[in-house]
């Protein structure tokens, strides 16, 4: 009796202790930090911008539709407005619609580090809801408008300003740099990141580092907590596409044999979706969950600090929101299904797509065995179309994770850092066989409110973020160099 009272105070005690001593640890220590980059042009960047946005680089999934036209003239505005960027930097070829920079570092020796963005944006339905035109250049109550104001050409436009603003005052990287802009993020498609990874490959070039678009500096990331927290991207979850087919003979609807083909396909789509695949906290959920249980209000903090007893807890809450949902586990989501094309027309076979987000670290044939096993059908064909790689963890240990965060402290000293697992898919998935250290953030402070816009209506960039990232990037390119 007298061992339980003691097993259940142990319990209720050590979760308790655990938090207190972590959360003394780290109020300890803090570093002085220099101040950022100053910039010199906001007023350019916020034309250049505005100006960037008025070319609808959209991407369609059938690639016959993109304007190509629209993508020569981006890249036409961006040589006449970034002289000194085109002359000074090497231009190099991977792929028509790609733009592929170089600049040689102090020191060659040290490997070099890979920022980037995408040119094409996603279309703008219903432009006529918009409070402002999404193709115009539209600057008004301190934004810049319009779709790919933020996704992704202020990347690319802080990205660029950078180097001009470096070159023009002399400035010169301690390390090379390559800044690559593809064609196709969007669409997942073939012609941009994938043709600039296989560029590097072929040239046998290995990173220290890419950058690439992702998490934000989040405000409000949880209401208990003050802080912003800048999320950055470490992994990601792949994306695999499976189309199951279902074959049985149809014909008039006058004298149906049911069930039908898609009445069985539909059973097997009910049984796919109506479990979710097992929960797992990977690495950089689970760290995400300590530095907010570092700085949250003390009471939260002993579930996020001790896992190893609240961890179903701490899943449930996260289950409660399909967003964060997605952070725990591999989803399936079924989408484009086919029956007949006719409404008097039994279909003689039914499809559908089995799109797969899969956690880190797991490939296409791991899809493919969670799928069948769910459908438990072996009438069913399966076929794999479309798949990114399996996604790696970058570890946050390494030299080259402290200093992104060391460039975000210095530019956004009120945020947390953490790493994070980005739900949605970029383009440096492709840039994981070329470099353990491949991150995905983008420099601006925003709330979930801001972040609807993206791929929404009215897609905006503050004329303060801007200031931010450009900052950013100059910050992050200069960092130890003597010039
Ligand atoms: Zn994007």
């Amino acid at each position: 009796m007298v061992i339980i009272v003691w097993a259940i105070l142990l319990v209720l005690i050590t979760p308790l202790l655990r938090a207190i001593i972590l959360r003394h640890k780290v109020n300890g220590e803090s570093v002085p930090l220099s101040t950022p980059y100053k910039v010199t042009d906001l007023k350019r960047g916020v034309e250049n911008l505005a100006k960037a946005v008025s070319f609808a680089t959209v991407s369609y999934q059938e690639w016959e539709k993109t304007d190509l036209e629209v993508f020569r003239g981006f890249r036409e505005f961006l040589k006449e407005s970034y002289p000194l960027t085109f002359s000074k930097l090497t231009v190099l070829d991977a792929g028509e619609l790609n733009i592929l920079l170089y600049w040689e570092g102090e020191n060659t020796t040290l490997l070099p580090a890979l920022l980037m963005a995408h040119q094409d944006v996603v279309d703008a339905q219903d432009a006529k809801d918009w409070t402002y035109p999404p193709f115009a250049s539209t600057v008004e109550q301190g934004y810049v408008w319009g779709r790919g104001s933020f996704d992704a050409k202020a990347q690319l436009i802080a990205i660029m300003e950078s180097l001009e603003m470096l070159l023009a005052a002399h400035k010169r990287p301690q390390r090379s740099y390559y800044i690559a802009f593809g064609c196709d993020e969007e669409i997942r498609g073939s012609n941009g990141a994938q043709k600039i990874a296989q560029f590097f490959v072929a040239q046998n070039i290995r990173f220290a580092f890419v950058l690439d678009e992702g998490g934000v500096v989040a405000d409000a990331f949880i209401s208990a907590l003050k802080e912003p927290v800048a999320v950055v991207g470490v992994a990601e979850k792949s994306n695999t596409n499976i189309v199951m087919t279902l074959a049985k003979e149809g014909g008039h609807s006058s004298n149906p044999q049911n069930p039908s083909a898609v009445a069985l396909l539909s059973r097997a789509i009910w049984r796919l979706e109506k479990r979710k695949f097992k929960g797992e906290l990977t690495q950089p959920i689970r760290e995400l969950l300590t530095i907010l249980g570092l700085n949250a209000p003390f009471l939260l903090s002993i579930p996020l600090l001790n896992l190893w007893l609240f961890k179903p807890l701490v899943a449930a809450i996260f289950s409660k929101n399909p967003a964060t949902d997605a952070l725990l586990r591999s989803t399936c989501a079924v989408t484009m299904v086919k029956g007949s094309s006719a409404a008097n027309v039994i279909a003689n076979k039914s499809e559908a797509v089995a799109n797969v987000r899969l956690l880190p670290n797991r490939n296409q044939e791991v899809a493919l065995k969670m799928v069948k096993r769910r459908v438990k059908n072996r009438a069913i064909n399966y076929q794999l179309v479309q798949h990114a790689p399996p996604s790696r963890i970058s570890s946050t240990e390494s030299a080259e994770f402290s200093l992104i965060k060391e460039i975000i402290n210095r530019v956004f000293p009120e945020a947390l850092v953490s790493p994070y697992l980005m739900a949605g898919g970029t383009d440096a998935i492709w840039f994981e066989a070329l470099c353990d250290n491949v991150f995905r953030f983008t420099p601006a402070l925003m709330d979930s409110g801001e972040l609807k816009r993206m791929h929404g209506k009215n897609e905006r960039f503050s004329l303060a973020n801007l200031e931010r990232a450009i900052s950013f990037y100059a910050t992050l390119i200069t960092q130890g160099s003597h010039h």
